[in-house]
């Protein structure tokens, strides 16, 4: 896998709308956001994916040669998304430098393979979002797809994964997804979407903060002239001017640490690795008690499941995690873990119960 960006810039900052609307909206758009933020692409949907129909689907090919005006004029490269062969096909006709793959194509691997097709023989370098619901196999195949079909410039774009309606982002980060795909893949950059992951303005400084704390290798951020009467996700895009105002405000990681930071954190890692031995310890020895209990509750015929004590256990050990300054939804979903296993490793058949 190699780098779409150079290698100075850090972070990656893609902006533009979330769709390209008339030329003047994003040529106004454009010229504002070159203006005052320093941008490696400029983007814009010109296919819009919406959830329902009869809502605005984008413009169409006619708004790639808006695009390229804006290539020209301002020395940007310029990114679209793309979802089927034809888009490819407009796309790089119009001299796009950088395509992207959107969450609800990468749901799909007929399309993915469709778009990896019209690939072959381009090297244009691709872009990838991860899946609508929280599959990292899926977000690799997608991968794997287009890398297979020799592009070898590749991008993930963390996006986040659908939400409950009441959920305070329109997209759930569950970050510990990006930070997999990371560990398998090194060299892959990944760039965070702030935008579709907060689904509103004011969240997307301290998500994209979070992004850089995680050092993830850039930022997607939709940018509108005026986002009040933006056709497609109105709530989400900022005005040129508050985008340089987000950028100067967040704080770049240094990396690599120096020495005296390393030894620090060194001692502190090794004093970690020990508590994570006598954790697993604890587990075992945990297990085996409960593999001792289910010996007699299966030879005197009791349920395995006991709703009272199961009860019990997550008031108590909640209560008492509260009182160390414990999440109690942490101490929850640790106790609900260790609880299935303890089920499992009472029920004779132990494939049943995944
Ligand atoms: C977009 O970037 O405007 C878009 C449609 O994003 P996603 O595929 O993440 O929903
Ligand atoms: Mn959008």
């Amino acid at each position: 896998m190699e780098s779409i960006f150079d290698h100075d810039r850090h972070p990656i900052i893609i902006s533009g709308p979330c769709s390209a609307e008339s030329e003047e909206q994003l040529y106004d758009t454009a010229k504002e956001l070159i203006g005052s933020c320093s941008i490696s692409a400029f983007r814009a949907g010109i296919w819009k994916p919406r959830t329902r129909p009869n809502s605005f689907e984008g413009r169409g090919a006619i708004a790639l040669p808006w695009m390229q005006r804006i290539k020209e004029e301002f020395k940007v490269p310029i990114t679209v998304e793309v979802a089927n062969a034809q888009h490819v096909e407009h796309a790089l006709k119009h001299d796009v430098d950088i395509l992207w793959i959107g969450a609800r194509t990468t749901v799909n691997p007929f399309s993915v393979q469709e778009i990896a097709d019209a690939l072959k023989g381009t090297k244009v370098p691709v872009m990838i979002k991860n899946p609508m619901f929280p599959d990292l196999s899926l977000w690799i195949g997608a991968i794997e797809r287009i890398y297979q079909a020799g592009t070898y410039k590749i991008a993930a774009i963390h996006r986040g994964f659908t939400a409950h309606k009441d959920a305070p982002f329109r997209n759930i980060p569950k970050w510990e997804i990006p930070i997999e795909l990371q560990r398998l893949f090194p060299d892959l950059d990944i760039i965070c979407d702030p935008s579709h992951i907060a689904g509103n303005r004011q969240l997307i400084k301290s998500v994209s903060q979070f992004a850089l704390d995680l050092s993830f290798r850039g930022l997607m951020i939709e940018s509108h002239i005026h986002p009040e009467t933006a056709l497609s996700d109105a709530k989400q895009q900022v005005v040129p001017s508050d985008l340089k105002t987000i950028l100067a405000s967040l704080k770049h990681k240094r990396s690599p640490l120096r020495n005296g930071e390393l030894l620090m954190i060194e001692q502190l890692r090794s004093s970690i690795d020990d508590i994570d031995m006598q954790l697993i310890d604890i587990i075992y020895e945990r297990l085996q008690l409960i593999k001792e209990v289910g010996r007699i509750k299966s030879k005197s015929d009791l349920p395995v499941l006991q709703l009272k004590r199961w009860k019990k256990i997550l008031e108590t050990r909640t209560a008492i995690g509260a009182e160390k300054g414990l999440s109690t939804e942490f101490v929850k979903d640790l106790l609900e873990l260790i609880h299935k296993e303890s089920v499992r490793v009472q029920i004779e058949d132990e494939s049943i119960y995944t």
